[in-house]
């Protein structure tokens, strides 16, 4: 008999799926790494998952222990899922802007959640950041997971996620584009192809309202660029200490109207019912048209899957009052 023992076991191993009508115009061929197999629909069971595994390892989660951490719902399915075949609580601080799909999907798996302002500074007490660091030191026995500095985040990535792409493309990969949130994904993909071919090109797409574009091409932390937006999941107003800036070769930045136009155009002309990160990603990968040739072969990762977003980017109500579509 063929079985995974637990729900952990079928983690990964994602297919790589060729994108056709939309990319249509480019010259090379287009392949997306369609995360949302994942058991918890997208790329971050990965990572949630060794980021628990490294903990366990060296004692900073212990057993019964309470798992904490703000996430913008993708992180939290994943640490959820393993907390319940592990046997540990989870609370979760969550932005306002975040879906109330994510929310509602994070507590049907027993997660507490705690909701937070948006739009304040980082730094302010009410933020989800501070929020999610005051709690890990009141709850006993409490881990902070703090996905944008731990490093289990971009390893996961650079000891799965990569190499499958690398496998599944016979090496053949010349570029690789993906949304930028903790970096994580960015980081551990591009550092394992870069190891294995150092001509491939890596991409990362950011958010109007974002700070990475901008530091990467000057090495400026503007907080001019700091601003709210739409989009979910990608752009960030920190410099988390996943990114690591030097395997990136460029970003494009895309605006929350095309990031949710392409959400739709990616359900109804391929059949890839995705989030909001993955319109922006296919969005900047068109952006980018100039830098692919015939021979390219173009990995787009996408991260997370469609039915969080039926309240917003799949429902016409939301998209005419957000004025991105007649
Ligand atoms: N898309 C979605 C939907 C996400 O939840 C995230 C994680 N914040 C990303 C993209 C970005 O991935 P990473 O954090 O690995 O940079």
């Amino acid at each position: 008999m063929k079985y995974a023992k637990n729900i952990l076991e079928t983690i990964g191993n994602t297919p790589l799926v060729q994108i056709n009508k939309l990319t249509a115009d480019l010259p090379c061929l287009v392949l997306a790494k369609y995360e949302t197999f994942n058991p918890g629909n997208s790329t971050k069971d990965r990572m949630a998952l060794t980021m628990i595994e490294d903990a366990e390892a060296d004692g900073r989660l212990k057993p019964g222990g309470t798992i904490i951490e703000g996430t913008s719902g993708n992180t939290g399915m994943g640490l959820a899922l393993a907390a319940i075949v592990k046997g540990y609580k989870c609370i979760f601080v969550l932005s306002d802007k975040q879906s109330k799909e994510k929310m509602d999907i994070l507590r049907a798996v027993g997660a507490e959640v705690v909701v937070c302002p948006t739009d304040v500074e980082p730094t302010d007490p009410r933020s989800y950041y501070s929020v999610s660091k005051r709690l890990a030191t009141e709850v006993p026995n409490s881990w902070y997971v703090n996905q944008y500095d731990n490093p289990s985040n971009a390893k996961a990535h650079y000891q799965s996620t990569g190499p499958e792409i690398w496998e599944q493309t016979d090496g053949k990969v010349t570029h690789f584009v993906v949304g930028v949130g903790t970096g994580g994904t960015i980081s551990g993909v591009g550092k394992y192809l870069k190891e294995q071919n150092p001509n491939i090109k890596v991409w990362g797409i950011d958010t109007y309202g974002s700070v990475f574009k901008k530091y990467h091409e000057t090495g400026i932390f503007d907080e001019k660029e700091i601003y709210p937006y739409v989009t979910e999941g990608i752009g960030e107003d920190i410099l988390p200490e996943n990114v690591d800036f030097s395997i990136i070769d460029g970003f494009t930045k895309v605006t929350d109207k095309d990031a949710a136009v392409y959400t739709q155009l990616l359900a109804k002309q391929e059949g890839m019912f995705l989030g909001n990160s993955a319109g922006a990603a296919i969005k900047g990968l068109l952006q980018l048209k100039e830098h692919f040739t015939k021979d390219d072969v173009v990995v787009v990762l996408f991260h997370d899957h469609g039915s969080r977003y039926v309240g917003k980017m799949f429902n016409d109500d939301w998209m005419k009052k957000m004025g991105y579509i007649d």
